[in-house]
């Protein structure tokens, strides 16, 4: 899986951030993870241990939220979940689906010291 480069990632934007503040170190970092991205958690984790490792993020401890998928329809703009890639309304049956969230993985809250 890419968890990896998903924590390398994180990383990199949580020093950038802690260096721009002058932090000495990275205490907590919250990060939302979308169901349909596919990341596994645990690799994700075990991956940032691996990376922060000599650097300030050394002792952060990683939470990560997952968030589900969510669908709008077009037609009658119900917002529902989309559960086992059933993309169908839930109301109106239409198969016109917008994905608006569950996609997505962002860093949502870092805190520094
Ligand atoms: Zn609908």
């Amino acid at each position: 899986m890419h968890e990896a480069s998903i924590a390398q990632n994180l990383l990199t934007i949580a020093l950038e951030k802690a260096k721009e503040y002058k932090a000495n170190t990275i205490t907590f970092i919250r990060v939302k993870v979308g169901e349909f991205t596919g990341v596994n958690q645990a690799a994700l984790e075990f991956a940032f241990d691996n990376f922060s490792k000599g650097t300030i993020a050394e002792k952060t401890s990683l939470k990560i939220i997952s968030s589900p998928l969510l669908g709008e329809c077009r037609k009658c703009n119900k917002i529902f979940e989309i559960k086992k890639d059933n993309f169908i309304c839930s109301k109106c049956h239409s198969l016109e689906i917008d994905i608006i969230s569950g996609e997505d993985l962002y860093i949502e809250d870092i805190e520094i010291e």
